[in-house]
Formats: C-alpha cells, structure tokens, sequence
C-alpha cells in the first residue's frame, strides 16, 4: 500500500471511529466480553462485529479494551438516557439539582467539543458527600470528593453527559417524571434531595421550601400528596417579589436582590411523623430540628439519654 492509500485509509477509520455513537460502542464492547469468553481470537472477533455491526474495529481497540486500558466508555458509563435506569439514588439527585444544584455546558474550542457537569455548592459536608455517593452509584464510578471553595462551602461536581441532559434547566418535569415516579421510594427519594437543597426544617416544627419554580413546587405539593404528606396550601405561596434585597451566603459581603418572585410550599404539622418517616433529611442541622421537634410533641421516643 501506498504511503498516501495507507494515510487515506487511516483517515477513513479515524473517521469511522468518531462517528461510532457510544451506544453502538457499548454493544460492541459487551460483544467482544462474550466472544473472548468463548475463545475467539480477534481476528475473529472482528469478523464477527463486521458482519453483526457492518463497523470494522481496530486491533488496538480490542486490545485496549482487553487490558482494561480504554473503556469504550470513554470514562462514560452512562453515555444516554437510555442507559440510566431509574433508583433511588438518581430521584435524590434529580431531588438535589432541581433545587440548587448546577448544570452547565462548556465549550472546548479546537478540537470543538462540550464538557457537560452537573454538581452542587452547598454549606452542610456531609450534604455533599451523600450527593457524591449516590452520583457514584449511579454513573458507575468513583465517589467524586467534595472540595471546599474560598467561602467554605463543599462543592461536588462530575461530568455527565446523560445527567446534563435530564436535569438542564429550565427542567422539564415531563422528562425527570418517569424517574421520580418510578415508586414511592423514588418520589421520596427526590423529595428528600429536593428538601435537603431548598428545604428549612424550624424549631416549631415548621418544614418547607423555597424555590423560585412556582411549576415545580405545584409538581412538589402533588408528590407530597402522592406519598400522604399534607401541604398548608393547594398552590405555592409567595415568599418574596423579585427586587428584594438579600446576602449570598454563597458570595459572604455582596448584597444581591432576588431576581425572581420566591414561593414557598410547607408541610401540614400533622404530616411532620410522615415526612420525617418517609422523606427525612441527610443535612444533620436539619433533621435533628426536626427529631428535636417530634419527641417534644411525644411522636418520637425520647431516647436522648441513651445516646
Ligand atoms: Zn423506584
């Protein structure tokens, strides 16, 4: 082969190659697992894929993917929305960002590509943690460690593709829908990351949140509902007119104003038993508001003597 034939066909797999879509990859990738189960040389195997596929793969991805130095993933285990099964685990991270969390998009120019994130800044460590390990479990990876920024709050932060896509903002509950009403673990699930986010729990014993998202606290009121837990409105109520000035606890001096009208949604006293039985809290500050309140009212046992 010429040197030119041989650039040119190293062009033409190049470009086979990136077009390849991460699904097709994966497949692919659970095939190759399977033939070398049964023995077949690569040779073979890539016989295989091209009469299974119609795609040729390459020697060196085979044996990239042999010694585990590659994965077809591209350090994406979950590469579409496909892939994402719905888990407690992901309705609490639904929970989590729809309230305060961050999804962004960055662009990379030449050569152009997206770098997609999704995390969480927040004030409480083990707030972070709990996103972290529920992130793991979800993306199939390591437990991102949460860093603390100049204003001493934990940020958690992983690139995700798939999760970009489901939780960009504004969200679209007809899309997290099938994720959080998955069961009721699930809608608890992603209201207890919703309430660790947005939530307050007071020493009255008044829980609730704030959102600026009049249609998701609508969608929050239904979902409380759906699991027996009792809301003091119908609708949303106002908690604040855009303009109102505030302090950033994110940003410590600057004195910001709200840039959009705040609601609220709190919970019926007489449902606090079963918001903290099903839904609870993760933020310590929170839940032991909460606990404090229950057993004074004698709907928890008071074993603060043993502990
Ligand atoms: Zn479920």
């Amino acid at each position: 082969m010429s040197a030119e034939a041989s650039a040119h066909s190293q062009l033409k797999r190049k470009r086979r190659r990136t077009i390849l879509p991460g699904e097709l990859r994966i497949r692919i990738h659970e095939d190759f697992l399977e033939l070398r189960k049964q023995g077949l040389s690569y040779n073979k195997i890539i016989k295989e894929i091209k009469r299974r596929y119609n795609v040729t793969i390459r020697k060196s991805t085979l044996s990239g993917w042999k010694n585990r130095k590659h994965s077809p993933y591209n350090g994406i285990r979950i590469p579409t929305l496909e892939f994402l099964k719905p888990s407690e685990d992901l309705a609490y991270i639904a929970g989590a960002i729809v309230g305060d969390g961050t999804v962004y998009k960055m662009s990379i120019s030449a050569p152009r590509y997206d770098k997609f994130f999704v995390g969480l800044t927040v004030k409480d460590k083990e707030f972070a943690e709990e996103f972290g390990r529920r992130l793991a479990k979800v993306l199939g990876r390591e437990p991102p460690i949460p860093r603390q920024n100049k204003y001493s709050l934990w940020v958690v932060e992983v690139q995700s593709r798939t999760l970009y896509e489901l939780l960009k903002k504004p969200i679209d509950i007809e899309r997290i829908r099938p994720y959080v009403e998955h069961c009721e673990r699930c809608i608890a699930m992603f209201l207890r990351g919703f309430f660790d986010s947005e939530g307050y729990a007071h020493k009255d014993g008044e829980i609730g949140v704030v959102n600026t998202n009049y249609k998701m606290l609508e969608y929050v009121i239904y979902l409380l509902k759906k699991i027996g837990i009792e809301t003091t409105s119908e609708k949303p109520i106002l908690h604040h007119r855009a303009g109102r000035p505030f302090r950033d606890p994110k940003k410590t001096d600057k004195v910001y104003r709200a840039r959009k009208d705040a609601y609220y949604v709190s919970v019926r006293m007489k449902s606090n038993l079963t918001f903290y039985e099903k839904v609870g809290f993760t933020i310590e500050r929170k839940r032991k508001r909460l606990e404090e309140y229950l057993k004074r009212r004698g709907l928890l046992p008071n074993n603060s003597l043993t502990t």
